[in-house]
């Protein structure tokens, strides 16, 4: 079976669609937005 973490290291790294930086962490939070592009109200 496959446990955790190979199913994380499976993932594919995803990319915000808007500044094109590397999203690692809390991958399928933000949609395609990183942190900085999902909160442009600063
Ligand atoms: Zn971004």
């Amino acid at each position: 079976m496959m446990n955790v973490l190979e199913f994380f290291r499976n993932l594919p790294k995803k990319k915000c669609s808007k500044c094109g930086h590397d999203m690692i962490e809390k991958a399928d939070c933000y949609g395609n937005l990183c942190d900085d592009c999902d909160h442009p109200a600063r």
